[in-house]
């Protein structure tokens, strides 16, 4: 696997079907993993139609994370009823570190990131313009460009500090 994606999924704290369709692992909104119908591995070839479709353009190789959160979510001051809390945050950190370690990847803008930052380097693709991640609401403070940076930084804290 040469790189993670992170998202947030746009439902509910539970994961539902699609959802478990469309990403390898989900943290509900008490921070518990839930795995998808696809594994990591599945994603190597998408040829055959059989892998977890989270990253419109850059399945390939992929592995997708997500949290069940932000339904409802238009802007920082008005979250809807289901904003990212931190418990799963932080157990979401944990698990890219574990996937980090598990699968040997770098932690690095290019293998590490957002489906926001995603889009960004690859406008051609319908990841363009995905909202995901571009507001933490355990940490308001950190910037709409910021995102990425501070998630690198926490999921490099848990390589060293969480077995
Ligand atoms: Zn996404």
């Amino acid at each position: 696997m040469k790189r993670i994606i992170i998202h947030w999924t746009g439902g509910t704290y539970v994961p539902n079907e699609k959802e478990k369709e469309d990403y390898h692992f989900i943290v509900d909104g008490l921070g518990t993993v839930h795995k998808g119908n696809y594994t990591p591995e599945d994603n190597l070839n998408c040829y055959d139609g059989k892998y977890a479709k989270h990253t419109g353009g850059g399945n390939t190789g992929s592995i997708g994370i997500a949290m069940a959160c932000m339904f409802g979510y238009k802007n920082p001051k008005n979250m809807g009823q289901y904003p990212m809390t931190n418990i799963q945050f932080e157990a979401c950190m944990k698990k890219v570190a574990e996937l980090c370690r598990q699968y040997n990847i770098a932690i690095t803008p290019d293998t590490v990131l957002t489906h926001y930052e995603f889009g960004l380097k690859h406008p051609e693709t319908s990841s363009a313009g995905k909202p995901d991640i571009g507001f933490l609401p355990p940490y308001p403070e950190v910037k709409y460009s910021d995102v990425g940076y501070f998630i690198r930084n926490k999921v490099r804290w848990y390589t060293k500090h969480a077995r």
